[in-house]
């Protein structure tokens, strides 16, 4: 029998470090269990799925909102129907809309983008920091008295550095929305991602870290913020419910505007109760692999280099970030693990978010390209390098998922596969 070479790369006919490939990457799902179905199964029982009314009303969504209120440390709550919506909410609550610029940041899911132009303005493109979030320090240079917020987003379970962030929006006279859907449960400096800007917008689609398959919601601490993401994701209206719930008393008569439909379902609540109630868990499980996966790798491989945090403390460790020396590297790494059965990925096909096609060349699907046909005092203009640092980091980043889910077993063959290829290759 020929022998096999543990030591030679599965890419090259070697034994694969892993017989078989890593859990799927949906830190919720994989966790979710019979305690999730007995909520959805409740509210089917009761008839009553709507959250303002039915015969048998269980008030699940409120039930998660008021868990988000508590643990976030934050007075107002809402769910809506995706982290999409909740960005839209969130930008008609702060009163944005046609003729006004958003700065976004240039490594970010096309999302984030797409809910500025649907909420009608225009996004603008800040470049990134070591810890590919948004860099505080670019920030003036795209500033101007068009723009009217900044969108700060926490990719893969790290914060952003929201101090700087902050004081800029502070000085400048601008909101900040924080984009946390990928990071349910991060930290910066003892407070959480969501509750430190104007408003927060969280996803619970399948692939965040938890989840009922779709869901968003809205966080802020402002009773006017919250009463104009109320109206807007509830065609304008403010129901008794949540009046009563938080104590306002407007008058109808001049504070309804239009708005849409963004609501939570009852089952969506229903099942993020229990999600919810997973959450820190599901993070000190990931927290723990990320930690155990970090310290045994630079042990192994001195010099190899990770995704830099302003706060490592409040990290969820839902992904480990590896920066190779160049693209090819990241390249020819991301192929040999994948081989090994350790998938590894760079971010949105190694390039910024503006380099998206319809993004890059403005595509809507409105007439007129509406709505960047806005003839802003300074025009916007888009260009392949404007964010020098995303095109360089973004393509040699490589990103381990760390699931909740994962053996003992399964860190010590992670970390024999990374060594095995990192020191063959590099
Ligand atoms: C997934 C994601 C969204 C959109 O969330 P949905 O709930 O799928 O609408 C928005 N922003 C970021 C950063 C995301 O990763």
């Amino acid at each position: 029998m020929e022998k096999v070479d543990l030591e030679k790369l599965a890419l090259n006919g070697g034994a694969p470090a892993r017989s078989k490939p890593l859990p799927p990457n949906y830190p919720g799902a994989v966790v979710m269990g019979e305690e999730e179905a007995a909520q959805a199964a409740q509210i089917i029982k009761a008839q009553s799925p709507f959250r303002f009314y039915g015969p048998d009303l269980r008030n699940s969504v409120t039930a998660m909102e008021r868990m988000m209120e508590k643990d976030l440390g934050v007075p107002y709550a809402l769910g809506v129907t995706s982290c999409t919506a909740a960005l839209v909410v969130a930008l008609k609550a702060l009163g944005i809309g046609y003729g006004d610029k958003v700065i976004v940041p240039s490594v970010t899911f096309i999302a984030t983008a797409g809910a500025v132009v649907a909420a009608n303005a225009v996004p603008i493109f800040a470049d990134v920091d070591d810890s590919l979030n948004i860099d505080p320090a670019d920030l003036e240079r795209v500033m101007d008295e068009e723009v009217k917020a900044i969108i700060a987003v926490p990719i893969l379970g790290t914060s952003c550095d929201m101090d700087p962030i902050m004081a800029f929006a502070k000085k400048h006279s601008i909101h900040v929305i924080e984009d946390v859907a990928q990071s349910c449960g991060v930290r910066y400096k003892g407070r959480y991602a969501g509750a430190i800007g104007d408003v927060g917008v969280f996803s619970f689609q399948m692939n965040k870290i938890i989840t009922a398959g779709e869901g968003g919601a809205v966080v802020t601490h402002s009773p006017e913020f919250y009463e104009r993401a109320a109206r807007y994701h509830d065609q304008g209206l403010l129901r008794p419910q949540l009046k009563e719930r938080h104590g306002l008393n407007p008058d109808e008569e001049t504070a309804a505007f239009i708005g849409q439909n963004y609501r939570m379902s009852e089952i969506t609540g229903a099942v993020m109760v229990e999600q919810w109630g997973r959450l820190n868990g599901i993070v000190q499980t990931m927290r723990n692999h990320h930690r155990y996966l970090k310290q045994a790798l630079a042990a192994e491989l001195p010099d190899m280099k990770f995704r830099y945090s302003p706060d490592e403390q409040g990290d969820i460790g839902s992904n480990l970030g590896i920066l190779l020396d160049s693209a090819e590297q990241a390249k020819a790494f991301t192929e040999a693990l994948n081989a090994e059965n350790i998938g590894v990925h760079t971010l949105y096909g190694s390039r910024p978010v503006y380099m998206v096609p319809q993004i890059f060349n403005k595509r809507t699907a409105e007439k007129d390209n509406f709505p960047f046909n806005y003839p802003f005092k300074n025009p916007v203009v888009y260009t392949e390098d404007m964010c020098p640092r995303a095109v360089d980091l973004v393509a040699r980043m490589v990103f381990l998922p760390v699931s909740p889910v994962l053996a003992p077993s399964d860190l010590d063959e992670i970390v024999q596969g990374i060594t095995k290829v990192y020191k063959t290759l590099f």
